[in-house]
């Protein structure tokens, strides 16, 4: 039995069995969360997980779709959790690699499962606002499934990220201003053409597709969660999965503790490090957002106060790094790792030495960072002279 069972709000706590596409609270515009029933999950097992298959699909009890679904999927996750020399100090730190999948980054595992699942509710079309990472994905896996998909970006918008999502069949409108009105205007299209509104936290079939990370992570790890996740916060959307999948994990008693979070975001857009360290409920617009790591340039995150709850169930840390940092961090991992990262990735690979110094972090901690977007769509913020 798939133990999916519906959507339930996390402002009023309705449920909803949800046979039409929802997107916001029917009642309450509150943001929906996909609920599983833990007792049909219980009878799965660990052992059944130990196969061959190199998708995040191999977790599909755990994601919101119903049985015998048959997923749309570029063999997206199933992605390595691999060693680095960047950090000497730290004996026991490793990466998970999320360049590896199908457009470079970890947007194509919520995009996936939210293609998947809207396929399957007949959706026709859908827009979304995004930085340009989400775009190349749903573009992707739009094209994939039969569905148009049109993609509102900020106009700073990286070039190869506007291209990729042309050249997969996405229709691409630049507007003016922030990914926040971006999201305005996808909103209001929607409105308007009953297109599905796919954009962060507006629909909830996102946030469980990145949570499959957590579930591979202690997988690799030998059914172990580590002590710590470094992970770059922009809309959250990783966070909140992972977080609530690293609890049913725990509660299934497949592991014995839970990882501290640590939310890393760029000190030119940093409203969710500020709001957590202030001891605030709810994340404030971060006024004229300014950084290199444009997937971090969130001003004001739709899920503000279901972020900070999972920081601090997690019992959580929030740094800031400048794009300095970001810039050297990004040389230093390509140098010694081989591996090409974007800034907004970057920054989570500069926290570690602040958490280190600072004693966040002990020498044998295990700690992952999330490498959570490739460094080919980027290029152009590749600056090789700066740091030598
Ligand atoms: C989207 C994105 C982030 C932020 O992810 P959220 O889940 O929205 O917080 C970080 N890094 C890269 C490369 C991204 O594309
Ligand atoms: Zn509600």
């Amino acid at each position: 039995m798939q133990p999916y069972t519906g959507l339930q709000c996390t402002q009023c706590h309705r449920f909803f069995p949800e046979e039409a596409p929802l997107g916001k609270c029917p009642k309450c515009q509150g943001l929906l969360d996909t609920l599983l029933d833990e007792t049909a999950l219980s009878h799965y097992s660990k052992r059944q997980l130990e196969n061959d298959t190199r998708s995040m699909w191999k977790f599909h009890m755990f994601l919101p779709v119903k049985a015998g679904t048959i997923p749309v999927t570029a063999w997206e996750g199933g992605t390595p959790l691999r060693p680095v020399k960047s950090f000497p100090h730290l004996r026991n730190i490793r990466v998970k690699d999320e360049t590896r999948n199908p457009t470079g980054t970890f947007k194509d595992r919520g995009a996936s499962l939210a293609v998947t699942r809207l396929s399957q509710l007949r959706v026709r079309r859908l827009v979304l606002a995004s930085e340009g990472n989400a775009g190349c994905s749903f573009a992707l896996y739009s094209q994939m499934a039969g569905i148009r998909c049109h993609v509102y970006l900020p106009s700073d918008a990286n070039n190869a990220k506007v291209e990729l999502s042309k050249k997969l069949g996405a229709q691409v409108t630049k507007v003016k201003g922030t990914i926040s009105d971006a999201g305005r205007h996808a909103a209001k299209v929607a409105e308007k053409t009953g297109a599905y509104n796919a954009s962060t936290f507006v629909t909830p079939f996102r946030h469980d597709g990145k949570g499959t990370m957590a579930l591979e992570i202690c997988q690799q790890r030998g059914w172990e969660s580590p002590d710590y996740i470094v992970y770059p916060v922009g809309g959250g959307v990783g966070l909140v999965g992972m977080w609530k999948m690293f609890k049913i994990l725990y509660r299934l008693g497949w592991v014995r503790k839970r990882p501290r979070i640590i939310a890393v975001q760029p000190t030119g857009c940093a409203p969710v490090v500020d709001a957590y360290n202030k001891g605030r409920m709810e994340v404030a617009e971060w006024k004229s957002p300014n950084t290199i790591a444009k997937g971090l340039k969130i001003p004001k995150p739709v899920a503000g106060k279901w972020i900070l709850k999972s920081l601090r169930e997690s019992r959580g840390l929030a740094l800031k790094v400048s794009d300095r940092e970001i810039q050297k961090a990004m040389l230093n991992v390509a140098k010694r790792d081989g591996l090409m990262v974007e800034p907004s990735s970057a920054a989570a690979f500069a926290a570690v030495p602040q958490l280190y110094a600072t004693g966040g972090i002990d020498t044998n901690d295990s700690v992952v960072v999330i490498a959570t977007g490739s460094g080919l769509k980027t290029l152009e913020q590749f600056y090789r002279h700066e740091t030598r």
